[in-house]
């Protein structure tokens, strides 16, 4: 770098700012999408169930037209989606903000507790599933003794649906003679994804229209924008892994999908066997990923050089990567290409630093560990841990990441508190733990807050623990994430027992998995211990179990 990208403690990009627009996000969506309207947006690799660009407008329309006037929804109504990624993700979220409705999404492993808080937080009015998650939705609508209507996708095209399920394709293939007319404003909700932050359980992170507007223009901006518009001869093909519920897969595989003519390979469940056949009938050029991923295409020994022939871009994001596991995957890739870090958060929509910027590419080996500088717009500063006053530190000093952009989420749903908690003068207080150096590049290396990173999707303790605390003979739980070879983190628990009870550990660990997603299992396993390491004030003292576990695993 020629400058140093910070003043007065405060990092930039190394990019000029952007420019919003003032419109909502389908406007802007529709404007780029235009030009590739003949070419394929997406396709599922397991079915082969594909759309053009403007199929994909088009049906995103109809179904915008009946979810308005089947079930008399008014804008910021919250409708939920709870699938797996496939092209009809694209649809229905182009289709709920289009009726000028609120996306809500649920990760479709979650099982009925955990749909039915959602559903419940959120207040959704109907929800959009897949066959096979039928029962389980039923199932939290059983808890929350209520009803919503369903509307589901088919896998396939001669599926039949579960009795009392719409059918999403008879929607998106029916053209309603009615009208929605534009009343959203830039400032209005349009996605409500769930993370628990800094503390405590899932909350709905509000994502406004501008938001997600700004999110698309900040990654897509010259400097970062790796992508070539598609030709009759070629197309950008990214495999769609990242789950669509979250947010890095919702921004990096719809937003920018969509709005710069790539072709999404939609993955319904990732495989190795499918994503190596993906990777030899296709040229992968580009690729969105997670440590976990980048180590499977290092270590797998069926993923050969030549499978990876075509690549010219890689992001790794949502957790940190090391430098050696980096080495290692390019040594493998074998040739040149860009390989770059990004740090980000569900309450900065998405992107908050990157190193995918091109006037950084002739020394990306220097930065390898870094999350880079941030993307435009964007700011970043490091404060004491604990520090009120918002006073910066200067470079290698560590503290704690503070961010300020037009991509800041608006706040927590009906948490107003917690809202106020985790911003700071407009800032966010991002709960993670870092360092700028003194060219003005960032450094993530410790998490201040208690969530645990599982292949990089978020696993909150203060769920876990309240969920093992309701089990008969628990009198105390406490839980924390520890080292894993592939995961990056897995969640561990810590037990106190009833009086005069006998646990078994197996028993908590099935109680657990029953009702939680598979990435929220206990595979860090299940301690019994007399007692939980709590401070006056009753917060648990999540540091010094994790000291604990660390030593005795040094110890060996
Ligand atoms: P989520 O809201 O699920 O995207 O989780 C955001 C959190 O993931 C951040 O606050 C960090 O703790 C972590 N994270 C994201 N990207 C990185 C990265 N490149 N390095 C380290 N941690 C990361």
């Amino acid at each position: 770098l020629s400058k140093r990208l910070f003043s007065k403690n405060v990092i930039f990009s190394p990019s000029q700012d952007i420019v919003i627009p003032e419109c909502t996000v389908t406007e802007w969506i529709y404007s780029k999408m235009e030009p590739f309207n003949k070419y394929t947006a997406v396709e599922c690799v397991d079915t082969g169930k594909k759309y053009t660009f403007e199929q994909v407008r088009r049906k995103a329309g109809n179904l915008s037209k009946a979810l308005r006037k089947n079930w008399n929804l008014e804008p910021g109504d919250v409708v939920a989606i709870y699938m797996s990624n496939s092209p009809d993700f694209f649809v229905a979220c182009l289709g709920i903000l289009e009726a000028e409705l609120i996306i809500t999404t649920i990760n479709h492993m979650y099982k009925a507790d955990e749909i039915s808080k959602q559903l419940t937080d959120s207040f959704a009015k109907v929800i959009i599933t897949q066959p096979q998650n039928f029962s389980e939705v039923k199932k939290a609508f059983q808890q929350n003794k209520n009803d919503l209507p369903i509307i589901s996708v088919k896998n396939k095209e001669n599926d039949s649906l579960p009795e009392g399920c719409i059918n999403f394709e008879e929607l998106i293939n029916t053209t309603l003679d009615f009208s929605i007319g534009i009343t959203r404003k830039a400032e209005d909700l349009a996605f409500l994804p769930y993370s628990s932050g800094t503390t405590g359980v899932p909350k709905g992170v509000e994502i406004t229209q501008r938001n997600i507007v700004a999110m698309g223009i900040q990654t897509i901006h010259p400097d970062y924008k790796m992508m070539e518009p598609p030709t009759d001869n070629h197309q950008d093909m990214v495999p769609g892994i990242l789950p669509m519920y979250h947010i890095y897969g919702f921004m990096m595989l719809q937003l920018n999908c969509l709005t710069t003519g790539m072709r999404l390979l939609s993955f319904p469940k990732f495989t190795p066997q499918l994503f190596i056949s993906v990777l030899r009938n296709y040229n992968i050029s580009m690729m969105y990923i997670v440590p976990p991923i980048v180590l499977f295409l290092t270590n797998h020994p069926e993923v050969k050089t030549e499978d990876l022939q075509s690549l010219r871009f890689v992001l790794s994001g949502a957790a940190p990567l090391g430098i050696l596991d980096e080495k290692k995957f390019k040594q493998k890739v074998g040739h040149a290409f860009h390989m770059v870090q990004g740090y980000g958060a569900t309450e900065a929509t998405g992107m908050v630093t990157s190193l995918g910027n091109k006037k950084l590419f002739d020394k990306l080996d220097k930065y390898q560990g870094s999350s880079g500088p941030p993307i435009p717009s964007t700011r970043i500063k490091v404060v004491k841990i604990e520090d009120q006053t918002g006073t910066p530190l200067g470079p290698g000093e560590t503290g704690e990441i503070l961010i300020k952009g037009p991509q800041l989420m608006r706040g927590y749903l009906d948490k107003p508190e917690e809202t106020r908690k985790v911003f700071l003068d407009g800032w966010y207080r991002s709960g993670d733990i870092g360092y700028y150096n003194s060219e003005g590049l960032l450094y993530v290396t410790d998490r201040l807050k208690e969530i645990i990173k599982v292949k990089g999707l978020q696993v909150a303790p203060a769920e876990l623990e309240e969920i093992i605390r309701d089990f008969p003979s628990v009198e105390d739980a406490a839980v924390i994430g520890v080292p894993h070879p592939l995961f990056g983190e897995v969640p561990r628990a810590y037990i106190v027992e009833k009086h005069g009870a006998t646990l078994k550990p197996e028993e908590i660990n099935k109680f657990v998995a029953e009702k939680v997603a598979k990435h929220k299992h206990l595979v860090g396993g299940v301690e019994i211990v007399d007692s939980i390491p709590k401070n006056p004030s009753g917060k648990i003292l999540r540091k010094e179990l994790r000291q604990e576990y660390d030593k005795k695993s040094f110890d060996g």
